[in-house]
């Protein structure tokens, strides 16, 4: 049967020139600083952000985690959107971990803050308040349906952070596809906030991993925070060497996800029971309503007929990436248009 996954870009696998890279990669014990790949894929990564060092970690939400630990202590607070993903689904890591409480305010539709409302959710300098430590923005949004924040937005946030001597941290798990979708250099996005993290397991294809970006000096401090949650590794190049690869080859492709999103929107925006807005998707996210039937059961059967996606919840997402064709499009349009037109009938 054929397979069309659209649960999420992390399913993709390594390229046939991933799988060589690794094979053939130089490796030495990171924890001595001596593999020469993850070395590169670090001071790659910096230089693509335009910051002065980078960090390999073992994931966005370990990457998210760490830079929060090196901003802040124990009894402060960081600002964040209300749908962010640090906020709703890192298990309450900055919490649990490091004593840092969540000040949320809310994000609107393209995941954006009002600079208002964050400048007033700062605390004043008192001893009955936690100290404000780290103000967060995620781009691309992935509960706000992919949408990309510009320079000009993250600035508008950073302005506020800057006047308060606060820095500021971006969620940039998709922040390629950003680049992709605005069409502007990566470094350009970021240049305004003091530390970074992205996947390159998600819609870069690698098998595993996320670099976290800023100074030397919070690179350095983060580094033993990494080591205390245990994520410091050894030959780690193995991992490096598809990084690499994935910097140097899978960014600039993401246009045809994109593409491919905006073609399934609009083909999902055609069935009947189906609410979505193909305008507001400029990624390779896409969000819609399942507003008839069943939607565990309409999952089921989809899944059934080889197309993995879907949830028992009205708001689905479906999400195109490496492993998705136009073709894997077509296909899904038309298992899933014949199963509503069956099993969610007016
Ligand atoms: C996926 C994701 C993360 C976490 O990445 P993991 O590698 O799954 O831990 C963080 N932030 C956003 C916005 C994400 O989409």
């Amino acid at each position: 049967m054929r397979i069309v996954d659209l649960r999420s870009d992390t399913v993709t696998h390594p390229t046939p020139e991933m799988r060589r890279a690794m094979a053939e990669a130089e490796v030495g014990d990171d924890v001595y600083g001596e593999d020469p790949t993850l070395n590169r894929l670090e001071a790659m990564a910096a230089e693509r952000l335009g910051k002065e060092a980078g960090m390999f970690v073992a994931s966005g939400t370990m990457g998210n985690l760490v830079s929060t630990l090196t901003h802040a202590q124990r009894g402060d607070d960081i600002i964040l959107g209300d749908k962010s993903h640090i906020f709703r689904s890192e298990a309450g890591g900055a919490s649990a971990l490091g004593g840092i409480s969540f000040h949320t305010i809310p994000n609107d539709s393209r995941g954006m803050l009002d600079p208002d409302q964050v400048e007033a959710a700062i605390r004043p300098n008192d001893v009955h308040f936690p100290r404000t430590a780290m103000i967060a923005l995620e781009n691309t949004h992935n509960a706000c349906g992919g949408a990309t924040l510009t320079p000009e937005d993250t600035r508008t946030i950073a302005e506020v952070a800057h006047r308060h001597e606060i820095p500021l941290h971006i969620d940039g798990a998709r922040i390629f596809n950003a680049a992709v979708s605005l069409e502007t250099p990566v470094s350009e996005l970021v240049k305004d906030a003091e530390s970074v993290t992205f996947c390159l397991s998600k819609g870069l294809s690698v098998p595993i991993g996320s670099v976290v970006c800023g100074s030397n000096e919070f690179i350095e401090r983060a580094r033993r925070w990494c080591k205390m949650v245990g994520g410091s590794m050894r030959q780690v190049g193995i991992i490096a060497a598809a990084g690499i690869v994935a910097l140097d080859s899978m960014v600039e492709r993401m246009a045809e996800d994109h593409a491919n999103a905006r073609r399934l929107a609009q083909g999902l925006a055609q069935i009947p029971g189906i609410s979505i807005n193909p305008d507001a998707l400029p990624t390779n996210l896409v969000f819609f309503e399942v507003e008839r039937g069943d939607p565990a059961e309409l999952a089921r059967r989809i899944n059934e007929r080889g197309v993995k996606g879907g949830s028992p919840a009205r708001r689905w997402r479906f999400v195109t990436h490496y492993g998705i064709t136009a073709e894997d499009v077509d296909y899904a349009l038309d298992v899933v248009e014949s199963t509503f037109r069956e099993y969610a009938p007016a």
